[in-house]
């Protein structure tokens, strides 16, 4: 659409119809996409710092679509959340997960068993029965809850409803706890006691600029000190550079996942680091 006037106003409000538009055909997309098996589950692996080992990795979903190619979840989640379809979406990346996790056990990929991390949005953990899909896509699969570590935010277990509760339940069942974006929500220290929590995930952020000199590492510090005086393991995120690595292990961090240590593939290397381009 074109706008006819110089005004801002007028040309954001063009912007914003076409941007509507353009997500409620996304949205319509997504139903065809599900049912034609246009989605892909790729997998970045989390490391043990200072040697580099895979302990786990993260299930990441990636959209092929036959005429726009290659979509990233930032564009399509949102929307599925919107128009619901995140809650049957999320079924099959939980399914899918559990499924290729138990396979690399079984087939010897990886030596020692291989927890997997899945993302839950906000949407599907306040689904009343969302602890029950979980218990029965374990009970379909054979992996075991505690090889299974379920990914939340803050803002999707304060939604409120049921979401508190299924965190407890998921807990309950075995499953570890992760919390995504650590230190970019609100309330971030209080959720520490409202729910059981296993993993603190510290944002991308604090680790980008922990290499600089000055008050840089100053929350990167705070946060591995409130994982370790609770308990929890911390997992420093989007580590791009051995620089960082280094000084994520002199603060203190042991877990650490990023394009440094591996991007999101298909097939993850269990042996060896894979630092290679995406090719799922
Ligand atoms: P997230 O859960 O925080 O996932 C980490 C994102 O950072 C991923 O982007 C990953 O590819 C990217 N990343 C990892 N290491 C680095 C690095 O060193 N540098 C940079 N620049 N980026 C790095 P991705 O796969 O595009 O996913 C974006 C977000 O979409 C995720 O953020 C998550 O919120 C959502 N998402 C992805 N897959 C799923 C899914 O299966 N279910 C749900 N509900 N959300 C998903
Ligand atoms: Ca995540
Ligand atoms: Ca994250
Ligand atoms: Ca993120």
């Amino acid at each position: 659409a074109k706008a006819q006037t110089g005004s801002h106003v007028r040309r954001y409000a063009v912007e914003l119809d076409d941007r509507a538009r353009a997500e409620a055909q996304l949205g319509a997309e997504l139903r065809a996409a599900l049912d034609t098996g246009q989605f892909r589950l790729v997998y970045q692996p989390i490391v043990s710092l200072p040697d580099a080992r895979v302990v786990s990795v993260e299930a990441l979903i990636r959209w092929h679509h036959p005429e726009r190619g290659l979509i990233n979840p930032v564009d399509f989640i949102p929307v599925a959340e919107q128009n619901g379809l995140i809650v049957e979406l999320g079924a099959w990346i939980l399914r899918t997960a559990c499924a290729q996790a138990v396979t690399w056990h079984t087939s010897q990929a990886s030596s020692t068993p291989v927890r997997v991390s899945v993302n839950v949005s906000a949407r599907q953990l306040a689904e009343p029965d969302f602890a029950d899909l979980v218990a029965e896509v374990l009970a379909w699969t054979g992996l075991s809850a505690h090889n299974l570590i379920i990914e939340v935010t803050e803002t999707a277990v304060f939604r409120g409803g049921q979401s508190v509760q299924t965190v407890k339940d998921l807990h309950q069942l075995g499953v570890r706890i992760a919390l995504d974006d650590f230190g970019t929500g609100h309330s971030s220290l209080g959720l520490l006691h409202t729910v059981p929590v296993d993993v603190l995930k510290v944002d991308k952020s604090f680790v980008d600029t922990i290499t600089m000199a000055g008050r840089h590492a100053v929350i990167a510090t705070a946060l591995i000190q409130v994982a370790d005086g609770l308990g929890l393991s911390a997992v420093a995120e989007g580590v791009e550079t051995a620089e960082q690595a280094a000084e994520l292990y002199r603060l203190g961090y042991r877990l650490a996942q990023g394009y440094h240590f591996g991007r999101p593939v298909a097939e993850p290397d269990f042996h060896g680091t894979v630092i290679a381009a995406e090719t799922a």
